[in-house]
């Protein structure tokens, strides 16, 4: 299939790449420049695994190419995927300037017969509305058939989520749609969900909500665990081992960020309090996910009640693992508290460039981990990346100032850090070393 992707972020590129991969020709269209200049070049401008050697081969065999030229893009695809931003607005509802953009876009050019699919993470009712945009811009009166194909893929494993899918959601009234769609990913052996488009909407918001829960739950359980000196690791253990319940998601830590979850929250308390159904418990989801930086903070501060002066030494930058992503990271809030209070401040993460804006405040990045906690007060860990794991603690120790260590992400075994003679602080285990 010739198929047509009008936004090449994250999930566009690797959408893009993946249907090429499966033998379809593709083209990426984006009103960014200089995306479009890179990506051309072969060169992907963001960080995810295996997806630079993908782009390479597929721009080689011209089986995928960008553009910023949208009227003949659009003129020369029957098949039209939208894959653009819906960020928050300050109301907690998502801005569709990007999505109706693109609509206006496909009206514009429109001279035929088309099939677009929306992977946009977008609200209850959108796809819709996206139909009516379209028409509105449009002199051309051929059917468009509307289809919401939600996206499921996780940064830093984009590539397997998007080769294996755990499902395919198909929302569209449209049997044209839903055809294209089957042929489409009939060699992906992932079930596949044909629903509404409402219903394929509210699936990724239900979903993206659900793993929300699971975070603030086990993070607030972490907080009663650290009053009642019980282990949280082995609580989330024993929970995970029921299969109702799974092992995934109950890691306690800082809280969850991202592009995702908290925009996708947000929107969803935003609608079903529009709506007349307010959604309480996804209300408290968000408060502690909003209050766990501060309450690992006040760990750092019962030891170092006055940072003014201290060097801190801060471990991972980007939001999760594996991807240079650093929307809504927590990491940055951390980073916001330490500046307020006038530490002396050296990041490291493996694979994100510290903006200039930071470096203005006074925060120095490093490349080396180990020069990174060279005469330090003490280090945070906000990421979990997991060569962390694999550093030389004991020369850790041996470079930092003071070895105390505040663990974000409980990523490392208390007990042997604090053989190696560090203080350690993780989320949810404190009493039991006090
Ligand atoms: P992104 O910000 O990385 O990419 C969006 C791209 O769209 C940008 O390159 C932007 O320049 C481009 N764009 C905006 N308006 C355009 C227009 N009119 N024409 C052409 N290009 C345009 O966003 P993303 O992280 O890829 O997310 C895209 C959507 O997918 C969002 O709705 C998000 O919620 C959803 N989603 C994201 C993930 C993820 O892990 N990032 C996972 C699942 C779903």
């Amino acid at each position: 299939m010739d198929i047509l992707i009008i936004g090449m972020g994250y999930v566009g590129t690797t959408t893009g790449l993946v249907f090429a991969q499966q033998g379809h020709h593709v083209t990426g269209l984006d009103i960014d420049q200089q995306k479009i200049a890179s990506l051309q070049s072969g060169n992907l401008y963001f960080y995810e695994p295996g997806l630079q050697e993908m782009l390479s081969t597929h721009i080689k065999n011209h089986t995928i190419t960008f553009t910023c030229d949208a009227e003949a893009a659009i003129k020369n695809h029957d098949v039209i995927f939208i894959t653009v931003g819906t960020p928050s607005l300050n109301s907690g509802k998502a801005d569709l300037t990007y999505i109706k953009q693109a609509a206006e876009m496909i009206g514009r050019y429109k001279n035929e017969e088309k099939i677009v699919v929306i992977k946009s993470t977008v609200p209850i009712g959108t796809t819709d509305e996206l139909e009516e945009w379209i028409a509105l811009s449009s002199k051309d009166t051929s059917p468009v058939h509307m289809t919401m194909n939600p996206e499921f893929l996780r940064e830093g494993n984009a590539l397997k989520d998007a080769l294996y899918p755990s499902r395919i959601v198909i929302g569209s009234q449209s049997d044209t749609a839903i055809h294209k769609l089957k042929e489409l990913y009939k060699d992906v052996s992932s079930p596949v969900l044909v629903t509404s488009t409402k219903a394929a909407e509210m699936i990724k918001y239900a979903s993206n909500a659900f793993l929300a829960t699971k975070i603030s739950f086990i993070n607030e359980m972490a907080r009663l665990c650290d009053k009642a000196g019980v282990p949280i690791q082995d609580v989330a253990k024993g929970m995970g081992l029921d299969e109702r319940i799974g092992s995934p998601f109950l890691n306690s830590g800082l809280g969850y960020g991202g592009s995702c979850f908290p925009k996708d929250v947000k929107e969803l308390i935003a609608s079903a309090e529009e709506i007349g159904s307010p959604l309480h418990i996804l209300q408290r989801v968000e408060e502690v996910n909003q209050t766990q930086s501060t309450y690992f903070m006040s760990k750092v501060k019962s030891k170092f009640p006055r940072l003014k002066g201290k060097r801190v030494a801060i471990f991972g930058l980007s939001f999760k693992p594996n991807t240079d992503d650093t929307r809504e990271s927590v990491a940055f809030r951390m980073l916001e508290q330490f500046v307020q209070e006038e530490a002396k401040i050296f990041v490291h993460d493996p694979a994100v460039n510290l903006s200039t804006d930071w470096v203005k405040k006074g925060v120095t990045q490093c490349w080396d981990p180990y020069i990174t906690v060279k005469e330090a007060d003490l280090l945070v860990i906000c990421t979990e990346w997991p060569q962390y794991t694999q550093l030389d603690w004991k020369r850790v120790k041996g470079n930092m100032g003071n070895p105390y260590l505040f663990d974000g992400r409980n990523m490392l075994i208390g007990e042997e850090m604090k053989k190696l003679g560090f203080y350690y602080r993780g989320i949810g285990s404190d009493c039991i070393d006090h």
